[in-house]
């Protein structure tokens, strides 16, 4: 191997080890922390003038409510491929290898999509998709029973070279997180801090629990992702202000007491949804 390749390749490999640093310890930040915390918060563009806006698209179509009429978030999530002009999949989660994740595959990782996506396969961190390559990346996240997300990290356009400066949008991500090791799940834990939390949402959709089929066994406690379901007194309660709609105590309850409930009405496209800030998504 001559001298500039293998060159290349430590940086690279530098660079991978950069990432998994800063995911492991971007939720563990002291952004509550006087002084200290608004900076680390205007650093990673969590303090209020930052633009980072997240939410769940619900994969898993058993936990849906079938008697409602709506749009599954899995059929939002392909529209949004198919409306993208450029696709990239990363060669691997950046979370899961971070966290050497033992309950679900590190190499099914997010799709950047947009022209800024580019930049993902320039850098060698993924490889450029088809609409049809990208729709069946989706499928096996579902089927994995993986979390879906769609994201705009304002940090990322630094981390990965992104094109901005125009205030719009030429990236979105689609996520297929794991309630175990998904760095936006284990910020919203450990925060205290109510403008963070309050960055990552659900589409519409919240958990709720019907107390007669509950037996407090805690299961679904220990699934929620976020720490948003709480067990005092043999009575399971569910914090909907934290509840981002994943469905995953839904899926772990085995005695059905846990259902989905669209509370806010669907917008058009999964687009629609990213408009903090005046920011708007041209994909
Ligand atoms: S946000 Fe989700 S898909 Fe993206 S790197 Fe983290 S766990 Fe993986
Ligand atoms: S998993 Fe179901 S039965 Fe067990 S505590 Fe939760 S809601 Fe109740
Ligand atoms: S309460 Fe249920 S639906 Fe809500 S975030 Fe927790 S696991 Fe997901």
């Amino acid at each position: 191997m001559g001298i500039k390749r293998a060159v290349k390749k430590r940086m690279r490999k530098a660079t991978w080890s950069f990432f998994y640093f800063v995911v492991r310890m971007f939720p563990k930040m002291g952004y509550g922390k006087p002084i200290i915390g608004p900076t680390l918060k205007r650093m990673v563009k969590l303090d209020p003038s930052g633009r980072t806006q997240t939410y769940v698209l619900n994969l898993n179509k058993e936990v849906h409510d079938r008697t409602q009429n709506v749009v599954l978030p899995i059929d939002m999530m392909k529209r949004l491929v198919r409306d993208s002009k450029y696709r990239a999949i990363m060669h691997g989660c950046l979370c899961r290898t971070a966290h050497s994740c033992r309950d679900y595959p590190v190499d099914h990782a997010c799709i950047f999509i947009g022209g800024s996506a580019k930049a993902i396969v320039d850098r060698r961190m993924g490889f450029e998709a088809t609409v049809d390559e990208a729709l069946a990346h989706i499928d096996r996240g579902a089927e994995l029973g993986l979390i879906g997300q769609a994201m705009w990290v304002e940090v990322e356009k630094h981390l990965f070279g992104f094109r901005s400066g125009d205030g719009t949008a030429h990236w979105l991500e689609i996520c297929f997180c794991c309630p175990c090791c998904c760095s936006a799940f284990k910020l919203i834990r450990a925060t205290d801090q109510a403008d963070i939390k309050e960055r990552f949402r659900s589409i519409g959709w919240k958990a709720e629990v019907k107390g007669e089929a509950c037996n407090a066994c805690g299961l679904c406690v220990k699934k929620c992702p976020v720490g948003a379901i709480s067990l005092d007194n043999d009575r399971i309660s569910i914090d909907e202000k934290v509840c981002l709609g994943c469905g995953f105590c839904a899926a772990a309850c085995k005695r059905a007491a846990i259902t989905l409930q669209l509370r806010t009405p669907l917008k058009g496209t999964v687009q629609d949804y990213f408009t903090d800030g005046g920011l708007g998504v041209d994909i």
